[in-house]
């Protein structure tokens, strides 16, 4: 890394890792070479901060210029190398509020230390060579993730296994590479006989690892981004009460009359696991109205876009035309049906007397060609049917029906897939060669090519500005 100087690299930065506002203690993180004399500076307790151990902790006070007491506070001393960031560390934890954590911050900025900048912490970690780039990247997602599928799979590309196998394709590539100069240099102790078909062969077998990654890719973007879900159904079925009842909060305006959901309403929400991105559109239907078709547009664009459909239906109403128009719409869709409001319906098990006009709407979506449909009775208001609902999402998300994590290795960044598609496209040319019947030398080109590519992925021919535009996305105190 000695390649990327950063004028600030000898810095001492610190920020808050717990989050600002409700949590119980905050932990400041001060890392650098003055970080242990920083906090010496502003730490009363039994221990000088300054003589304590590596790895060991002391409890005391924070005190400013004038000796004030501020909080009290445990710190925790970690020397250099053997820190996160490879440089000494130190930890305070306070449990005072926002602002106590705010003059705390004061005091240290004072005293010589500097915000700061988000992903900071994770970039000197970099610099330092802790981590590479896929790894500081998992760790971007661990403090994004949102749902504990997004967790897991950012927790198996922070070990490494993406970088694995990115390197065990590098060193093929360079095996060859090398093999043909050393061929061409010293044809008499290195024979290219025969060597394109086994050269086409080794190239097949990183094109399909490749293909394989690059499969994951749309997985790992499910998992990042949420299923994209739309909520679909006439006005008034219960859509947004849905929505509510998924969030577990009141979110939008439910009202009585109808096309009052006026315009599309994004929410993440996590089931068991899956992150769901709902969006609750108006009413989906013609109108006149042209606030209101401005939210029935966005309503179509969110229908073309949706991996999960839940489509509602008023149990107590029954069918009505718009909603066997609706289902012509939905061909290629994961469908859910849901038969809404079976609060209102005095039969005593509808799930056993199934309502006849459902088989009416169900054969309206099959002759649509959705991609699978399930069907479930529920009630918004009284909670009947959502765990059903819950479970059958998780059950089709496992079932490969929206995508499904393969091998837990995983694609899940733009910049990987590019350098993947690139790759993969310099091997092509290196097979054109072959059948070609080009001279060996031509292939060297494209296969460094290949090399160079899937280098980048794990951060070996990077430029600058690429790094700080990945560190900018971090978390600040991460
Ligand atoms: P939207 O127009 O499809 O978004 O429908 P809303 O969510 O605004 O609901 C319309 C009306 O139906 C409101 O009065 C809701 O309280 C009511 N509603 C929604 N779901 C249910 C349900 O499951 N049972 C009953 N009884 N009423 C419901």
């Amino acid at each position: 890394m000695s390649a990327i100087s950063y004028i600030e690299e000898n810095d001492t930065i610190c920020a808050l890792a717990t989050g600002m506002g409700r949590s119980a203690i905050a932990i400041l993180r001060v890392s650098g070479p003055q970080a242990v004399s920083i906090v010496d500076g502003i730490f009363v307790g039994k221990k000088r901060v300054a003589h304590m151990e590596t790895f060991t902790a002391a409890f005391g006070s924070i005190v400013d210029e004038d000796g004030r007491f501020i909080d009290e506070s445990i710190v925790l001393v970690m020397r250099a190398p053997h820190t996160y960031t490879t440089e000494d560390t130190v930890e305070i934890d306070l449990h005072g509020g926002p602002l106590v954590v705010r003059s705390v911050l004061d005091l240290l900025i004072r005293k010589g230390a500097r915000m700061a900048e988000p992903g900071e912490f994770t970039k000197k970690a970099f610099l330092g060579g802790r981590i590479d780039m896929t790894e500081a990247e998992a760790v971007m997602d661990v403090i994004d993730s949102l749902s504990k599928s997004a967790l897991n799979a950012s927790m198996k590309q922070l070990k490494g296994q993406l970088r694995d196998k990115i390197i065990e394709l590098r060193e093929k590539l360079l095996y060859e590479t090398a093999y043909i100069e050393s061929a061409l240099d010293d044809p008499e102790n290195y024979s290219l006989d025969g060597y394109s078909d086994k050269l086409d062969q080794t190239i097949n077998y990183i094109k399909e690892e490749i293909d394989k990654l690059l499969r994951t890719a749309d997985e790992g973007r499910l998992i990042r981004e949420g299923i994209r879900t739309v909520i679909v159904g006439r006005p008034n079925v219960g859509k947004s009460s849905m929505l509510n009842r998924l969030l577990g909060e009141e979110r939008a305006i439910v009202t009585d009359i109808a096309g009052t959901t006026r315009d599309t309403l994004e929410e993440l929400v996590d089931i068991g696991g899956i992150m769901l991105r709902l969006v609750d559109t108006a009413g989906i239907r013609d109108t006149d109205d042209q606030v209101e078709k401005i939210g029935v547009d966005r309503a179509r664009d969110a229908l073309n876009d949706a991996e999960l459909v839940m489509f509602l239906v008023d149990a107590e109403k029954g069918l009505h035309q718009d909603d066997l128009d609706l289902a012509g719409q939905l061909g290629g869709k994961s469908v859910i049906l849901l038969i809404n409001k079976i609060d209102k319906i005095s039969t005593d098990s509808p799930e056993s007397g199934r309502l006849e006009y459902i088989e009416r709407l169900t054969d309206a979506l099959k002759a649509a060609e959705v991609n699978s449909l399930k069907e479930i009775y529920t009630s918004a208001r009284t909670g009947q049917g959502i765990d059903l609902l819950q479970n059958t999402v998780r059950e089709m998300f496992f079932n490969n029906e929206l995508g499904n994590e393969e091998d837990g290795l995983m694609i899940t960044h733009t910049r990987h897939k590019e350098a993947l598609v690139e790759a993969r496209a310099s091997l092509d040319r290196v097979q054109e060669s072959i059948n070609a019947g080009m001279g060996e030398d031509f292939y060297t080109i494209d296969l460094m090519a290949a090399y160079e590519s899937l280098g980048r992925i794990i951060g070996q021919s990077l430029e600058d500005d690429l790094a700080d535009k990945i560190f900018s996305e971090f978390c600040m105190g991460k």
